[in-house]
């Protein structure tokens, strides 16, 4: 690999495409001719509030956003966005939730200060293994919304068809699958994704909200910083946001189109995605627990016979030039993301690193 890099199975902060990094760093010392970097760029300056729209163009036209959703770029990462769903969407404070694993509870524990939520549906009952059927979910009227985490990052399922919400607002946390496949964008009213797990550098999430949605009339406690309100009225320049993080997010934006857009993506996932889980169907050593109907694309979660094993094996593919493969440490196991940025010969060595492992451990 060019610069000596290792394949970084990592799922967040995760790789970056490479000529986007070089882009980053050929611009570092004098951007555009502005004699600085963006880094020291005022984020009231015209080249950077230039830079911030770009991206959002860029983004709008990646996905097709329609025009009645904004697109805000909200510090605090995506633990924040738990809270920030609940604060401003609860207004009869019923919210429905699908619970499919560690990322998906998170959620429901912080939306349960703020209203009440019923567990609409869950496969808690199987460790999480699998996405439970939403065709005919129990939902009450006066649910302000139904929340999904549409890829489970620590468990590695992913939702391959979206719930019938029957007329009610779908959120979504996208964070680990964001761009990496086509997305309808009005099948949702808000849709979320902290940054750090499939696009850029960490500290930042996107959110695309329906208009409609975005409301001021919030308890009047509510820090101003929580309120969607405050960040689509002032552009996502409410006060100093995470310049830098915008910046390179803007670049992995026309990068991805460079490259085709998302069926592109979509088809270059899929693929990569199939030479391990192939791989992993035939294996007699290491094997995938979740049902291969709700398999992920971006994180291919799996095991040896024992923990002992597992560690070995980390040991390992360490010395051997890969990084990151240990599970969540919630879960143990192993964990391979594969994001957008992984490059198809990081799948392939990785397969064939986990057969040499495999004839080694008969
Ligand atoms: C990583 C992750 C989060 C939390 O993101 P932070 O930025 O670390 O707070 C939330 N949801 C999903 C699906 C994630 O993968």
């Amino acid at each position: 690999m060019k610069y000596d890099r290792t394949f970084n199975f990592s799922a967040g902060p995760a790789m970056m495409p490479e000529p986007v990094l070089e882009e980053i760093r050929d611009e570092m010392m004098n951007y555009k001719g502005s004699g600085m970097c963006v880094m020291e760029m005022s984020h009231r300056s015209k080249v950077f509030i230039d830079i911030a729209a770009e991206a959002e163009k860029d983004l709008r036209e990646l996905m097709g956003i329609p025009d009645n959703y904004k697109v805000l770029f909200v510090q605090g990462g995506g633990t924040l966005q738990f809270a920030m769903v609940p604060i401003n969407l609860l207004k009869n404070g019923v919210a429905c939730y699908v619970e499919t694993g560690s990322w998906s509870k998170k959620a429901i524990a912080e939306a349960k200060k703020y209203g009440e939520v019923k567990i609409v549906a869950s496969s808690a009952d199987k460790n999480f293994n699998y996405i439970p059927d939403c065709s005919d979910l129990d939902i009450p009227e006066n649910a302000d919304y139904v929340y999904i985490c549409e890829n489970e990052t620590i468990n590695g399922t992913t939702y391959h068809q979206l719930p019938n919400t029957k007329g009610h607002i779908l959120v979504s946390d996208q964070s680990s699958m964001f761009l990496s496949r086509p997305c309808n964008v009005s099948d949702y009213g808000l849709i979320w994704a902290g940054v750090q797990k499939n696009v850029g550098p960490a500290g930042m999430s996107v959110v695309i909200v329906r208009e409609d949605l975005i409301r001021d009339d919030l308890d009047p406690k509510t820090p101003i910083y929580l309120k969607y309100k405050t960040h689509a009225d002032a552009d996502s320049m409410y006060n100093t946001p995470n310049c830098w993080a915008i910046y390179c997010c803007g670049k992995v934006f026309k990068y991805l189109k460079s490259l085709g857009g998302l069926s592109k993506m979509a088809e270059i996932n899929e693929h990569k995605a199939k030479i391990l889980y192939d791989y992993l169907e035939t294996s007699k050593l290491f094997t995938s627990a979740v049902d291969p109907k709700d398999r992920s694309v971006m994180n291919v979660t799996f095991v040896t016979p024992s923990k002992e094993l597992d560690a070995e094996f980390v040991k390992a593919s360490v010395a051997a030039g890969f990084d990151n493969l240990k599970g969540h440490k919630s879960v143990g196991g192993l964990r391979a993301s594969i994001y957008n940025a992984m490059p198809e010969e990081g799948v392939v060595a990785l397969v064939e690193f986990l057969k040499k492992f495999e004839a080694e451990h008969k």
